[in-house]
């Protein structure tokens, strides 16, 4: 039976967050287990295929993926290929799915472009809602709105398995039409849980993501298991004996922790 097991569930910079002081991050600096890595996960499926290359991808996988689908090109996603060049694994062409613009980033900037040059990786453009076939399982890219400042684009990934389907979505700008139809179309929904409210963060016009409060309102928890990842430091629902993390569980919603698996 595929499974995908979660091996992050942190905004891109996880938790601690560097520079900053709040209850959270001290705690995850000085208590065994608090500690948060960025937002990723691993379908095993014949292989072991990554979705999403973190910072902190060494301390993730024990056994060099089979393969890795990126969303997008900002910190949490992306930077973890470099582990895969001489310096680390210095894999084999492993292949890596993401949108041609990423890629072609891959393939053009340094340091990166060096696990082309040294054969570490191969890349493989994917055409939004092109469908890669792996053993049992076969990934959609479904191209969604995340800060159209990045020009090189960012999917989210519909994993279809023998017996259910999981969409994996950690950031969005909005639920607009096509964000909350995935959700509606697959049995599991890992989607973006970056901020409870608008209190957390001054910037957060420059960060658009749906607040997990509005959320939790607008989703049909009935329809499809809903699951919020990929939070922010500054997140209440990051203390499971927080008011707000009651309030989730109430409306029928859940968060995710390191070491969840779902079947597939
Ligand atoms: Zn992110
Ligand atoms: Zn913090
Ligand atoms: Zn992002």
């Amino acid at each position: 039976m595929p499974t995908v097991e979660v091996l992050g569930t942190a905004q891109d910079a996880g938790v601690p967050h560097i520079g900053c002081h709040c209850d959270q991050c001290e705690s995850a600096r000085t208590k065994e287990g608090q500690q948060r890595y960025a937002a990723a996960v691993l379908l095993s499926d014949g292989g072991n295929y990554l979705f999403d290359a973190t910072p902190d991808i060494r301390f993730q996988v024990t056994t060099v993926p089979d393969g890795v689908f990126l969303t997008h090109a900002h910190l949490g996603h992306l930077p973890g290929l470099l582990f895969f060049g001489q310096e680390a694994a210095n894999t084999e062409r492993t292949p890596v799915y993401a949108t041609e613009g990423l890629n072609d980033v891959i393939r053009n900037a340094p340091p990166l472009n060096l696990l082309i040059e040294q054969d570490n990786l191969t890349l493989n453009d994917l055409a939004p809602r092109a469908t890669v076939v792996l053993d049992a399982v076969n990934v959609e890219s479904r191209p969604v709105e995340h800060r159209e400042s990045l020009p090189t684009g960012t999917f989210a990934y519909v994993m279809d398995g023998p017996e259910r389907s999981l969409l994996y979505m950690t950031d969005i700008d909005e639920w607009d039409p096509t964000t909350r139809r995935l959700v509606e179309e697959v049995d599991i929904a890992l989607v973006d849980g970056t901020f409870w409210s608008e209190d957390e963060l001054e910037r957060t016009e420059e960060v658009p993501h749906p607040y997990v409060k509005d959320s939790i309102r607008e989703l049909d928890a009935e329809q499809t298991e809903i699951y919020f990842t990929h939070l922010n430091h500054t997140n209440p629902l990051l203390d499971r004996e927080s008011e707000e993390y009651d309030r989730l569980k109430a409306a029928g919603f859940d968060t995710v922790s390191a070491g969840t698996k779902f079947e597939l």
